[in-house]
C-alpha cells in the first residue's frame, strides 16, 4: 500500500462490489455535529466523494441516513442528491450510528453476530471519508467538535497531530479551569486530563466538562472499582440486556448474564458467548442500568479475556429482531437527560478557524491493523502530504502524512513536526 488515498478501512471497505451504500452521518454521540456541519459546508467535495465511493463498489444506489430531525438540512442535501441517491430520515435514537443498528434501520435487513455489511449487500461511509475521497489527496486535516463547557462551542478543521489544547483554545477555552475533556464523545469515548494529546483521524470531538460532573466523575471510576461495584450491586433486573441494541437485533449479547458470571466468579468463557458480539455502545452502563453499575465495561473484559483464547459462539445470520425491538429504543433526549448534559448549548456550527500549531505529534497508528513505518528522520523538512509513515508490503494499515510544512523534531511511535 502506498502513500496515496484516505486510508486502510475506506480502501478495504470500498474493495468489493454491493448493491447499496450508505452514508452514515446519524451521528448519534450527544453534543456531536461533525458530520451534520460537514454535510452542510462541505457539499460539493461530498458529493464528488459519494460517487467516487459508489463507482468504486458498484453501488446501484446511494442512502445518506440522517436523524429526521435536522428537517432543513435534509431537505437541503436531497435538492443536491443525484437520482440514484436518497435520504433517509432516522430517528433520534441510541445508538442510530451503530453499522448493525443503522444497516437494520435503513434496509430492513440484520447483519449476523461478528458480521459486515456487505454480507448484506451494503457498505457503510462516513461522511468525513467520503469528502476526503472528494478531495482526492492524503488526509492531513481532521474536523471535530469542541462541545460542553467551552466558550464557543464550535465544529472546525485542525492539521493531524494539533494539541488539544489548541483547538480548545479555538473554542474560546475552557469555561472552569478544572476541567476533563471526554474524547470522542460522551458515551464512547474515553477521559483524558492531558492536553498535549494529538487530535488523530479517529478524535470525532472533544466534550469538555467540569471535573465534578457525574460523566467526568463515571468516567475517572479504576478499574477495580468498577470490578468491586460490579461483583457487589447487580441485582440482575435485566434491564442490560431488555434494552440493549445488540440483544434487539436478536444476537446473543445479554449483558446481565455476563454480570451474573462475572459475580460468581465463574471462568471467561461462561460468560463470553453473552458478551462477543458487544460494541461497547455503553447504552447499559450510562443509559440503562439502576444501579449505575458498568456491565459495558465488565462485556469488555470478558471479551478479552475470551480472545486470549476462550470458547468463540459461531456467527449465524438473523432472520429477525426482537419483537419489542422500536418501542425499546432508547430516545436520545432522555439518555442526554440521564447523562446530565440537557441545558449545554447544543450547536457547533462548522467555522474557518485557522488552527497553526507550532508543533504537531502524528501517531503512526490511528487505525486498526499494524502501524505505520516512519520513512523520516529527525531533521529532514518535510511538506504537508509528504508521507511520513508508510505499511509494510503485505500488511493491512493505513499510511500517514505531514500535516504541515516544517522539521522533523522527534521519531517514536509518533512523528513530532515543528512548524516552519
Ligand atoms: S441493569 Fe444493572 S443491575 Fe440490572 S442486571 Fe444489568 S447490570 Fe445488573
Ligand atoms: S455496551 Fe451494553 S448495551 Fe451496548 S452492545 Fe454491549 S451489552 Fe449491549
Amino acid at each position: 500500500m502506498g502513500c496515496g488515498g484516505a486510508g486502510f478501512p475506506a480502501s478495504v471497505k470500498l474493495s468489493g462490489h454491493v448493491d447499496t451504500l450508505i452514508v452514515n452521518a446519524a451521528e448519534c454521540e450527544p453534543l456531536i455535529h461533525k458530520d451534520k456541519e460537514l454535510l452542510a459546508g462541505r457539499p460539493d467535495e461530498f458529493f464528488s466523494g459519494l460517487a467516487e465511493a459508489m463507482k468504486r463498489v458498484a453501488a446501484r444506489r446511494g442512502i445518506i441516513a440522517l436523524k429526521k430531525k435536522y428537517a432543513d438540512l435534509i431537505a437541503a442535501v436531497a435538492k443536491r442528491c443525484p437520482a440514484e441517491v436518497t435520504v433517509f430520515a432516522l430517528d433520534d435514537v441510541y445508538p442510530a450510528g451503530d453499522e448493525f443498528v443503522l444497516v437494520y434501520e435503513v434496509l430492513g435487513r440484520i447483519i449476523g453476530p461478528g458480521g459486515l455489511p456487505k454480507d448484506v449487500d451494503a457498505v457503510v461511509q462516513n461522511v468525513e471519508t467520503l469528502i476526503n475521497i472528494g478531495r482526492g489527496r492524503p488526509v492531513t486535516r481532521k474536523t471535530l467538535t469542541v462541545a460542553g463547557l467551552v466558550h464557543k462551542p464550535l465544529t472546525l478543521e485542525v492539521p493531524i497531530g494539533t494539541p488539544f489544547k489548541d483547538v480548545i483554545a479555538a473554542a474560546g477555552g475552557a469555561v472552569d479551569p478544572d476541567s476533563g475533556v471526554l474524547v470522542g464523545g460522551a458515551m464512547m469515548g474515553r477521559l483524558t486530563n492531558d492536553l498535549s494529546e494529538p487530535v488523530t483521524k479517529t478524535t470525532a470531538g472533544l466534550i469538555v466538562l467540569s471535573k465534578d460532573h457525574p460523566l467526568i466523575r463515571r468516567y475517572d471510576r479504576s478499574p477495580q472499582a468498577v470490578r468491586r461495584i460490579a461483583r457487589a450491586a447487580c441485582d440482575q433486573c435485566t434491564f442490560c440486556t431488555e434494552l440493549c441494541p445488540r440483544y434487539l437485533l436478536n444476537h446473543p449479547v445479554e449483558p446481565h448474564r455476563v454480570m451474573r458470571s462475572f459475580g460468581l466468579g465463574i471462568s471467561v468463557d461462561g460468560a463470553a458467548r453473552y458478551a462477543r458480539y458487544c460494541s461497547g455502545c455503553r447504552l447499559c452502563s450510562l443509559g440503562t442500568c439502576p444501579e449505575g453499575l458498568d456491565p459495558s465495561e465488565i462485556c469488555g473484559i470478558i471479551k478479552k479475556g475470551a480472545d486470549k483464547g476462550g470458547s468463540s459462539q459461531g456467527v449465524s445470520p438473523v432472520p429477525k429482531p426482537h419483537p419489542l425491538r422500536f418501542a425499546r429504543r432508547m430516545p436520545m433526549s432522555r439518555l442526554v437527560r440521564k447523562l446530565g448534559l440537557e441545558g449545554l448549548d447544543d450547536h457547533a456550527p462548522l467555522r474557518d478557524v485557522r488552527v497553526t500549531p507550532r508543533r504537531v505529534l502524528i501517531p503512526l497508528r490511528q487505525h486498526a491493523g499494524v502501524a505505520a513505518e516512519p520513512v523520516v528522520r529527525v531533521g529532514q523538512s518535510v511538506k504537508e502530504g509528504d508521507c511520513i509513515g508508510d505499511i509494510p508490503k503485505g500488511k493491512l494499515g493505513a499510511p500517514v502524512h505531514a500535516s504541515i510544512d516544517g522539521r522533523v523534531v522527534s521519531v517514536a511511535d509518533a512523528v513530532g513536526i515543528e512548524a516552519a
